[in-house]
């Protein structure tokens, strides 16, 4: 077999994961990684020129993709709300994006989660004007230093402007454009701080990090997250949605449920696969060898994680 990359964030998932194949910065992974850039410095470098896309849903719901996660924006007569923040460094382009949905403020922020690719552009979004709305742990990390060994990076505490204000610990309701927002607490998932942002008058749902459609999703363990937390989520997600909702996940296509379905099979078959493995005694390197995901790589492994990587994040769950 392969040797495993000596940091499990490998070069070419980073180099897909930052756009730097669209973004024209063709720079060789191993020369990234020899320089001693953290994943976390090429992303922010490659959103400096990432364009920012507009996508438009249904009852003025709205979502731009290109810096760092996705980005739910309601619109309406009181302003607009967004759920996460990108890349603080898209700014210029977040803003047009914005301006090409209306010229409404941004008066509410909503974090999905503390990390850096849903958060970074907290501080100019609330100098701008906006009151950022968290789940209280999402707030503690963010005022805190932590060390993601899978990114190489330690994140320093964040300037008191990015920091949300208004914090909940289980749920949160705001009325806002007309409408009755729900925010609500996961169990521990991708991190200890996710939540679900939903918008009844539109039947959308932001599920944010609990979800990339259709790929293989990271699973935070320096913050928190587990695999049967994900798969719990995934099923809170299919038990309050309908074949109408829109689904709007963390990264990638905005989705409905079926391929929601597909996503939670999918997690739980590697579950399986890898438990099994792990029960007869292999260690991870067999584990990987054996390609407990190989039914799976062609649809989810085109993103951040192939199936390698995804294989040691669940084998470390199981
Ligand atoms: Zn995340």
């Amino acid at each position: 077999m392969k040797p495993m990359a000596a940091n499990p964030f490998s070069r070419k998932q980073f180099l897909r994961s930052a756009g730097l194949i669209t973004a024209g910065l063709l720079l060789s992974p191993r020369r990234i990684f020899a320089q001693g850039t953290s994943p976390v410095i090429t992303i922010k470098n490659a959103a400096a020129t990432e364009p920012v896309n507009v996508q438009t849903l249904r009852g003025n719901m709205h979502v731009l993709s290109g810096s760092g996660g996705n980005i739910s924006v309601f619109d309406g007569v009181d302003g607009k709300l967004m759920v996460d923040a990108g890349i603080g460094v898209s700014k210029p382009r977040v803003e047009a994006a914005l301006q090409q949905i209306s010229n409404k403020p941004v008066k509410y922020l909503v974090n999905s989660h503390w990390h850096f690719d849903h958060t970074d552009g907290n501080e100019w979004i609330h100098q701008a004007g906006a009151t950022i709305i968290a789940q209280r742990q999402t707030k503690e990390n963010l005022a805190k230093t932590i060390r993601v060994v899978d990114w190489d990076y330690t994140f320093t505490p964040a300037p008191a402007g990015a920091l949300p204000t208004i914090l909940f610990d289980a749920e949160h309701r705001l009325q806002f454009n007309g409408s009755s927002i729900h925010m609500k607490k996961y169990a521990p998932a991708h991190t200890n701080c996710d939540i679900s942002v939903y918008f009844p008058h539109a039947d959308v749902l932001h599920v944010a990090d609990t979800w990339w459609n259709p790929y293989y999703p990271f699973i935070d363990h320096s913050s928190g997250g587990t695999l049967s937390g994900m798969i719990s989520a995934c099923n809170h997600n299919l038990s309050i949605t309908t074949d109408k909702t829109v689904i709007v996940p963390g990264h990638g296509a905005v989705g409905n449920r079926a391929q929601l379905v597909q996503f939670r099979d999918m997690l739980l078959t590697v579950q399986h696969n890898v438990s099994k493995l792990k029960k007869e005694g292999r260690s991870l390197p067999a584990t990987v060898e054996a390609k407990p995901t190989r039914l799976f790589d062609e649809k989810f492994g085109k993103f951040v994680l192939d199936g390698a990587f995804f294989t040691k994040l669940v084998y470390a769950d199981v």
